[in-house]
């Protein structure tokens, strides 16, 4: 197997360390041409605006579009996310996002309070151990389509305070396209990523 990681910016190595720690192979996704024969791509956090532009002078926004439309796996953290989502608010207008996962999303939605937090996701997909999340300035999923299963929320009051409305979706899934709000390569648990590489696995057969 192996698995690109989307190197334009941001979190390139952490997440190459982890598809490492479960012995897949990754590489590094600069052009167009680091696209072929991939088996799933990771889009890294870093900043959205800046990766949406390196993909448009990478030449890989369009080449990448392809791959996503037919259905090669994704896992977008954070800014990933945010490439992957169908809609963005307080973006770029001309900002780049990938519709391969249904789900309207609000850069920096958390507010100035929240703008950084860590807390424990009750992941049911995942077992029962709770995944200890790390958010930065992260994306807030204000819509969510009927193909999106949401794998984990936080209380609504994390992401509006005072205010009492329906959990906030953090980790979703649509078909081979996974999406996290919180930084997954932080953390010593792996078992984000090896969901992904079971999604890839799953395909595959
Ligand atoms: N706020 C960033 C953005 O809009 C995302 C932050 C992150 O990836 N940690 O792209």
């Amino acid at each position: 197997m192996l698995v690109g990681v989307l190197a334009l910016q941001g979190d390139v190595t952490e997440h190459r360390a982890a598809l490492a720690e479960l012995g897949v192979e990754s590489r590094p996704v600069r052009r167009p041409e680091d696209l072929s024969g991939l088996d799933g791509v990771v889009l890294p956090g870093g900043e959205s605006t800046t990766v949406s532009l390196l993909l448009g002078s990478s030449g890989l926004a369009e080449p990448l579009g392809k791959e996503l439309e037919r259905g090669l796996p994704a896992f977008g953290t954070c800014a990933g996310m945010i490439l992957l989502a169908s809609s963005v608010s307080d973006g770029r207008p001309d900002q780049r996002c990938y519709g391969a996962v249904d789900l309207a999303v609000r850069r920096n939605g958390y507010g100035r309070q929240l703008a950084s937090f860590e807390c424990d996701l009750e992941v049911p997909a995942l077992g029962s151990e709770p995944v200890h999340a790390v958010f930065i300035r992260a994306p807030l999923v204000e819509g969510a389509g009927d193909g999106v299963e949401v794998l984990a929320t936080v209380p609504a009051a994390a992401s509006s305070p005072g205010q009492t409305s329906d959990p906030t979706p953090v980790l979703c899934r649509q078909g081979p396209v996974l999406v996290s709000a919180f930084h997954p390569e932080l953390t010593d648990d792996r078992r984000l990523h090896r969901y992904f590489v079971s999604t890839i696995e799953e395909r595959g057969r």
